[in-house]
């Protein structure tokens, strides 16, 4: 299924990481009247989520925001005719990770929801202001330094304004856009400490415990609690599934995702008991072919160390910018 309509205007991206195109409009999610996709195309990219607008009555909602300014602003922009003269009330976080946030500040007044796990790790997350710091101004010799100018040197950082949820909750919590209503399940710690995935009627945006086309980068693991989230969206029997990354698609889509989740967890515990450091498991894994239409293998380098660090029975898991400084020097290696 594809819910994307082609083709988009671009707004002169440049960069490795410039998306394929930008939408200009909002998509309406097949067999619905109240749900609106904003999704940026293109695999093998970094920062480009999806988000789904909720638009229902006289109220609408929005569940994640863009990474910069500029491109919330062309995604409120996008909105505005289906929005007409509402307002945003409410903003859902789907966990703490910029790409999901950083655009909150540009819907003033709006209630912000998140997990209070989200909210709580909020200080283990780079602001706006240090993810522009840290992509000028580390040594761009360096792995890291490199891989952030290459990769995350396209967006706007300086402009956005760290802004906090104001409403967050643990475990479940329900709310409603006009008529319809929208449920949210936390399943955190999982890709971040914080995940939430959200259910609406017979669509489920699952946030970034699955990414769709792409290896995940995933921060918090173990990879079990990935697996289960999956298999809770799997519970609910969607008839939509709205990935944190890539193409809508729908319960085969996540079922086969599943499947490469189980097949990750399996290779890596096996090359921990045998005794492989992690950057030497994840140079086996990659002797051979491994799942090679999906893009950005080197992520799966961070889900190693996180993985390794639960199955070592570590009580903290590395942070992030240890993590990306391993991806970065495995990509360049
Ligand atoms: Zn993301």
């Amino acid at each position: 299924m594809r819910l994307c309509s082609r083709p988009y205007g671009g707004r002169g991206w440049v960069g490795q990481n410039a998306p394929m195109n930008l939408p200009t409009q909002l998509t309406a999610v097949p067999g619905t009247d109240d749900l609106f996709l904003w999704a940026p195309e293109g695999t093998g990219l970094w920062g480009y989520a999806n988000c789904l607008w909720v638009i229902s009555g006289s109220e609408a909602a929005v569940i994640d925001t863009p990474y910069d300014g500029p491109m919330t602003e062309a995604m409120i922009a996008a909105a505005r005719p289906r929005l007409g003269d509402r307002t945003v009330g409410t903003v859902v976080n789907t966990h703490a990770n910029g790409d999901h946030t950083f655009g909150n500040y540009l819907f003033p007044g709006a209630e912000i929801i998140a997990t209070r796990a989200a909210d709580e790790h909020l200080d283990d997350e780079p602001t706006p202001q240090e993810m522009h710091a840290l992509v000028r101004q580390s040594s761009a010799d360096a792995p890291l330094g490199r891989y952030l100018r290459e990769h995350f040197g396209v967006f706007d950082f300086a402009s956005a304004q760290l802004t906090a949820p104001t409403l967050t909750f643990s475990e479940q919590h329900t709310f409603a856009v006009g008529d319809t209503e929208v449920e949210l399940h936390e399943v955190g710690p999982a890709h971040h400490v914080g995940d939430l995935v959200v259910r609406i009627g017979d669509v489920v945006c699952t946030g970034d415990v699955f990414f769709h086309g792409d290896h995940p980068p995933h921060w918090a693991g173990p990879l079990q609690n990935v697996i289960d989230a999956c298999e809770l969206v799997l519970g609910f029997d969607p008839r939509v599934v709205i990935p944190g990354h890539g193409r809508p698609t729908d319960r085969a889509g996540l079922e086969e995702h599943l499947l490469y989740l189980r097949t990750v967890q399996r290779e890596i515990r096996l090359r921990f008991e045998a005794g492989l450091s992690a950057e030497k498991a994840m140079d086996d894994l990659f002797r051979e072919e491994f799942y090679p239409h999906l893009g950005r293998p080197e992520r799966l380098m961070i889900v190693i160390a996180v993985e390794y660090s639960h199955l070592g029975g570590r009580v903290s898991t590395p942070t992030v910018l240890e993590l990306a400084g391993q991806a970065a020097a495995w990509s360049y290696r």
